[in-house]
């Protein structure tokens, strides 16, 4: 069958009419089973009431008005973030890449107000994904993002990911900025150690390079803290959210301290949508459910009862999975390069349970984060099948 859409993307041959909870519907009503929640975005399960409901209301009264006018609820979701967090100033967008966006701009700004405009450079890690606007994909590396897409923008490095003697080699008075994901998500589902984002904090101090987190991924309460660096006490500059945050409605936004968001003046960027009323209705409603002592009490519960079922999975078929990686509910296995991660979740697939697959061969999950023990024990028991059939035909 032809197709009118750009040829990027290669779903299954599978339709979902709905979701409810952890489950998502087919047209034969057939349950399924969610532990990927729209890659870590569903973080309150699908068509949660507190999310319905704040739409619903705001849906009949008032649904734009851009930032030409004042929308309270900005003040009040900002406020919020900055209670949660090292923050002091936000900006609100519509997606993870429109969010490093800004916050990479912020970052080059501060210097320049400070009388280093030459000082561009930002450290970034090997497998870090930051998105796919042109910023974004200079600013992860990849060369599979990069492919194509013209010249390599000047001012990123790489770096081997939580190498301590790399970083001290690499970074100087004329480093801008170290951007990095607590938690990397597509690189492979790989936490950074906390002894290295205090090595961070520490070297950008000493050389006044600023210190940016990625949260899109592993911010929003997914690994049983607001943000996955709380579980430091390493704070950043700045910081990118998204995914989470929004709950499956399209909402980021980059945080800032207010020694480096406050050169953010009029005229220095802007977004049409960023903000939008309906995106802070959902935004408010979900924040006030994440933060509830429950929902992060239960992201460590059940992700330390997760964790120990993939333990064990990976005890039990040593001859598939490598090891068992991640944090809270964002939680990877590394597979033995005969089987392959993407093919993994396509016989998991064929048991009802939707998981993705990252970077470095890993199968992921990053289910939302209300699920209980027994939707472990059914995810993890398709996943048994999956690996007992993986195992039968040799390779997935
Ligand atoms: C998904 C993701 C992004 C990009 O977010 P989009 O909303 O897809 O633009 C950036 N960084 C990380 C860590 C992500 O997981």
């Amino acid at each position: 069958m032809t197709s009118n859409l750009i040829p990027s993307y290669a779903p299954p041959n599978l339709i979902f009419e709905r979701g409810s909870g952890v489950y998502l519907f087919d047209g034969n009503g057939e349950p399924w089973l969610d532990f990927i929640a729209g890659i870590a975005v569903n973080a309150l399960g699908h068509c949660h009431p507190a999310l319905t409901s704040a739409l619903h209301e705001q849906t009949d009264r008032l649904w734009h008005v851009s930032n030409m006018f004042d929308v309270p609820m900005r003040e009040q979701l900002a406020a919020m973030y900055c209670e949660s967090s090292f923050a002091d100033l936000v900006f609100f967008t519509n997606s993870g890449t429109e969010a490093i966006e800004g916050l990479l701009k912020a970052a080059r700004r501060f210097h320049f107000e400070n009388g280093q405009p030459d000082r561009i450079e930002v450290l970034t890690f090997q497998g870090a994904f930051h998105g796919r606007s042109y910023g974004a994909i200079n600013a992860g590396g990849n060369p599979a993002y990069l492919k194509g897409f013209g010249p390599a923008m000047a001012g990123f490095k790489q770096l081997p990911f939580a190498d301590e003697q790399a970083f001290i080699d690499a970074i100087s008075h004329d480093t801008a900025a170290v951007l990095i994901e607590p938690v990397q998500g597509e690189g492979g589902v790989r936490a950074a150690p906390e002894g290295f984002l205090r090595l961070l904090r520490a070297k950008c101090d000493e050389t006044g390079a600023l210190l940016l987190y990625d949260e899109i991924q592993c911010g929003a309460g997914r690994t049983g803290k607001l943000f996955a660096h709380q579980w430091t006490d390493a704070e950043p500059d700045g910081m990118a959210v998204a995914k989470g945050v929004g709950g499956g409605f399209p909402l980021g936004a980059f945080l800032t301290s207010q020694k480096v968001g406050q050169h953010m003046i009029v005229g220095t960027h802007g977004s049409t949508y960023g903000g939008n009323p309906l995106a802070m209705a959902v935004g408010i409603a979900l924040w006030n459910e994440i933060t509830k002592p429950e929902t992060m009490a239960n992201v460590i519960e059940t992700g330390g009862f997760l964790k120990q079922q993939l333990a064990r999975l990976a005890d039990e078929f040593p001859d598939i999975i490598m090891e068992s990686r991640g944090k809270g509910l964002l939680l990877g296995l590394k597979l033995h390069e005969q089987f392959i991660a993407r093919e993994m979740t396509g016989l998991a697939r064929d048991q009802g349970l939707l998981i993705g697959a990252a970077g470095d061969n890993v199968i992921r999950m990053a289910p939302p984060l209300i699920i209980t023990k027994d939707h472990v024990r059914e995810a993890v028991a398709k996943l048994e099948k999956a690996l007992h059939t993986a195992r039968k035909s040799g390779t997935s």
